[in-house]
């Protein structure tokens, strides 16, 4: 295991911005993990988990240790009459596991299709997409506990999972590395169309009862043609969270904007679509040199080509203003800036 230093990150954050990391290291096996974290705690060294640097944003200078597990696998643990449960490495790619899974014929991720990132980092915010997030199918995690010294297994009750939320976003934040992760899926498939146009999508190719293969392929045409492909786009994916708001606030608002784009979300709350926000603030297609916002996905704000972390949160932040102006909304930065 190769311990480098100053070691670019540039291709390794998909916003593409440049950045270097004072030390860098892939462990493979959990020893190896075990001993970098060691060295980074005698030595005092902040320590970043790097997955595909799809939902962070990097300063030019990182310092400390950035680690990037380097472990692999998928294993079928148990299979019990329609149930299959897999045990997935930290750093196996989401959208591969999710194609893997499909040519199984183990159902409940289609909907996940095309999000970028690791597996190890999907428990994080709880990722999740046209009606699905990984609580639905998410069984439980192994880890490397930072403060208790040893390997854990957490269940789901046990990882607060909400709208892109954990546990390991609040109070444990950085305190658990996630090393594998366990998944229910299915052997007949149980297709989820209501969200997002999928129904609709696949109605217009005639397709009214469609095989999970069908809302994959689906998903991921109707996601290619509105969020940027970060190999070519540089972006982190949503930038803001969509605002969860009270019911009353809900009803006053959609009396002054008839249009509003919202859905119900627990008893009494309302989730607002944060790009409809933004774009009725007038900021779609906005171009403030190297950094912008996307023309066809209001929500997504991109590097242009040579932006970095200092322009991004100065457009963000004129957003957030504008928002707030117009709609009395506050809207939530979504990726992870680091150093914070
Ligand atoms: C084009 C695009 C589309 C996207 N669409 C969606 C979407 O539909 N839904 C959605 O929810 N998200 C979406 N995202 C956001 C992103 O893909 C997810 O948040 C993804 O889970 C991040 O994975 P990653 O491996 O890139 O994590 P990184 O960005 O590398 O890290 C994210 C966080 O996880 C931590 N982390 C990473 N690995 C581990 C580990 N093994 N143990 C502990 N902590 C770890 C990091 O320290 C950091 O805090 C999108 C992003 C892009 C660029």
């Amino acid at each position: 295991m190769t311990l480098f230093e100053n070691y670019s990150l540039t291709g390794l954050n998909t916003l593409g911005f440049e950045a270097t990391a004072e030390r860098f290291s892939r462990p493979k096996t959990l020893p190896q993990l075990i001993e970098l974290l060691a060295l980074a705690d005698t030595n005092g060294w902040p320590v970043l988990l790097l997955g595909g640097g799809s939902n962070l944003i990097l300063s030019a200078w990182v310092p400390g240790l950035v680690i990037q597990l380097a472990n692999s696998g998928i294993e079928c643990v148990a299979q019990q009459g329609e149930q299959v449960i897999i045990e997935v490495a930290a750093a196996q790619g989401w959208h591969s596991l999710v194609e893997y899974t499909l040519e199984q014929g183990w159902f409940g991720l289609e909907n996940m299709a095309l999000i970028p990132g690791t597996v190890g980092a999907a428990p994080i915010q709880n990722i999740g997409a046209y009606g699905a997030e990984l609580k639905d199918c998410f069984v439980s995690l192994t880890a490397w506990d930072r403060e208790q010294q040893q390997r854990v297994t957490l269940e789901r009750s046990q990882c607060d999972f909400g709208y892109r939320w954990s546990r390991f976003k609040g109070e444990d934040a950085g305190r658990f590395v996630i090393w594998s992760v366990r998944f229910a899926l299915s052997t007949t498939a149980a297709p989820e169309l209501s969200y997002g146009g999928v129904a609709d999508y696949l109605a217009r190719q005639g397709i009214n009862e469609p095989a999970p293969q069908q809302v994959f392929s689906a998903i991921c045409d109707i996601r290619s043609s509105k969020l940027p492909d970060p190999a070519t786009v540089g972006n982190a994916g949503s930038f803001f969270e969509n605002p969860i708001i009270p019911q009353s606030q809900y009803g006053a608002l959609k009396a002054k904007f008839p249009a509003l784009v919202a859905f119900a979300d627990q008893p009494g709350l309302y989730k607002l679509a944060a790009g409809w926000l933004i774009d009725q603030a007038g900021w779609k297609g906005y171009n403030a040199g190297s950094v912008g916002v996307y023309d066809k996905q209001a929500l997504v704000l991109v590097n242009l080509g040579g932006g970095d972390r200092e322009q991004l949160l100065t457009l963000a932040a004129d957003i957030q203003q504008s928002v707030r102006d117009k709609f009395g909304v506050a809207l939530q930065i979504e990726p992870r800036q680091y150093p914070a």
